[in-house]
């Protein structure tokens, strides 16, 4: 039988479409899964690229099915399992075949598997995929980390199966070892606070104001439109549009307000705080799903507390939904110059040179986060200006002075009214310290020395000093 081109592990919701998509550009594809009537299915469900996928019973026969130098993706829960298999792999594969981790690995994971194959003959890869089950099957962002010349080696097959924009792929080697899943980490704390603020205006349209779900949509509908085009926008109006099949009712009205997380957007956090960069849009994103958990806790406080006034902000709605289209566009430009000031410090952390104007251009199709946006982030990495921050990037300054000031008018709206809008205030925040020259650490360090003798600078004299706290501190 004629040999596969690559082989993939793990026939889930991410790994069949990437299997399908994979076949469906040219590629034969060997696939396997652990629960082996999985794979009779999937075969079963491949309609017409049947022909091109050879499934396999074990991993052994999945070896032999694929044309040497041999690639072999996985694609399965992120964790144990992907050493499990990679032990596995290791002992039916050799020298210059590549396994390649496809799921959401957490990088110090990768760093430590790559440390682990180095002297093995074999090459290994660290890749992020971001779109979820549609991307995987007609294309998604694709963010590759390892050696230059094992990413060459599999580059025309990624490029093969990538979302495009304006037909450039939206896959790229960003640098070695864990630089990808890195990259995906970051990518998906963005998406929690992109998510964050968009649901946090919901909350003020909806709660503030008293609009119904299909209004809500509307506004969401007009700005997709608009400087906040996006995936994200366009979903959310289709979310508020729907209607719930078993009670007529709108759709939205009955999820209940409990939102999961799996780990990327902890990581994302911990990894900033790590490297000591302010990610606090971020932050407040994650601690809201935290927060969003404890519905039980949530209503006993409401009945202490008592509810709030429902419709505080109406008014001149025109004027409010102008404030709250900029507001959630300054929040997303603080969010976004969040994410890219963490991954700048991680480049140097750890030797990557990430390609950051690369990187918003393979956001630009296929991921989740996917907008006209990240094409102007892009622009403005090579335009110049951004290496401290995008916030001083010449065009994001221009953006920022128009919208920041619907930033503080919206959280400063919603703080009054009791609506809560932690991401929004976050970034809010952060943006208002990052631009104030003379902060507020002068009286930190004075009570650090106070306390502890920890010394502090002086605005007019080189050198380290203590105060005249009266405990014979002082220089
Ligand atoms: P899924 O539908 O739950 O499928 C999980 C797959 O992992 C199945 O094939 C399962 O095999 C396999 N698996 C689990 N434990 C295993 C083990 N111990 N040994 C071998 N195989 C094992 O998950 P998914 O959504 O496709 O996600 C796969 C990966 O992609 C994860 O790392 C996920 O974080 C990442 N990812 C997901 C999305 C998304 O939108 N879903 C987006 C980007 C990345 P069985 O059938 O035998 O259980």
């Amino acid at each position: 039988m004629e040999k596969a081109d690559i082989g993939l592990i793990g026939l889930g919701v991410m790994g069949s479409n990437l299997a399908l998509n994979i076949a469906e550009q040219g590629n034969r594809v060997a696939v396997f899964n652990r629960t082996t009537e999985r794979t009779t299915e999937f075969v079963q469900s491949a309609g017409a690229l049947t022909d091109r996928i050879v499934p396999c019973e074990t991993i052994e026969a999945l070896a032999e099915a694929i044309r040497p130098p041999r690639p072999v993706i996985l694609m399965i829960k992120a964790g144990d399992p992907v050493d499990q298999q990679i032990a596995h792999l290791r002992e039916v594969l050799g020298k210059g075949d590549s396994i390649i981790d496809a799921g959401n690995a957490n990088f110090r994971d990768t760093l430590r598997r790559f440390s682990e194959l180095k002297d093995s003959g074999l090459t290994f890869i660290g890749m992020g995929v971001s779109g979820g089950e549609e991307g995987a099957r007609h294309g998604p962002s694709i963010m590759v980390g390892g050696a230059e010349n094992a990413w060459k080696r599999v580059e025309k097959v990624l490029v093969s199966i990538s979302a495009k924009f304006e037909g450039e792929p939206c896959v790229a080697w960003l640098g070695p070892d864990g630089a990808g899943h890195f990259v995906k980490t970051i990518h998906n704390g963005i998406e929690y606070a992109d998510m964050q603020m968009i649901a946090e205006i919901y909350g003020v349209l909806r709660d503030g104001v008293g609009l119904e779900p299909k209004e809500i949509g509307g506004v969401f509908g007009a700005w997709n439109t608009g400087r906040l085009n996006s995936y994200l926008i366009e979903i959310t109006e289709k979310v508020l549009m729907a209607q719930d099949p078993e009670t007529g009712n709108p759709m939205v009205d009955m999820i209940l307000d409990r939102a999961g997380q799996k780990g990327t957007g902890k990581w994302s956090v911990i990894e900033a705080q790590t490297l000591g960069i302010p990610a606090t849009a971020i932050e407040a994103a994650v601690a809201a799903r935290v927060v969003s958990s404890m519905k039980g806790e949530r209503e006993k406080a409401q009945e202490v507390y008592g509810k709030l006034d429902s419709g505080a902000l109406a008014g001149d709605r025109a004027a409010l939904l102008n404030h709250l289209e900029l507001a959630l566009f300054a929040g997303k430009i603080a969010a976004y110059a969040q994410g890219f000031t963490v991954m700048a410090a991680a480049s140097k952390e750890f030797g990557w040179n990430l390609p950051l104007p690369t990187i918003a251009k393979i956001w630009r199709a296929g991921c989740i986060i996917r907008s006209q946006f990240l094409g102007t982030i892009a622009e403005a990495f090579q335009a110049g200006g951004a290496e401290d921050n995008l916030l001083m990037a010449p065009a994001f300054v221009t953006m920022m002075k128009e919208a920041h000031p619907s930033l503080r008018h919206i959280v400063a709206r919603a703080s009054e009214a009791g609506l809560p809008v932690p991401a929004l205030a976050s970034a809010l925040a952060y943006f208002d310290s990052y631009r104030q020259a003379r902060g507020t650490s002068n009286l930190i360090q004075a009570q650090r020395d106070f306390f502890g003798a920890h010394g502090f600078e002086r605005i007019d004299a080189e050198g380290a000093y203590h105060g005249p706290w009266g405990s014979g501190l002082s220089a």
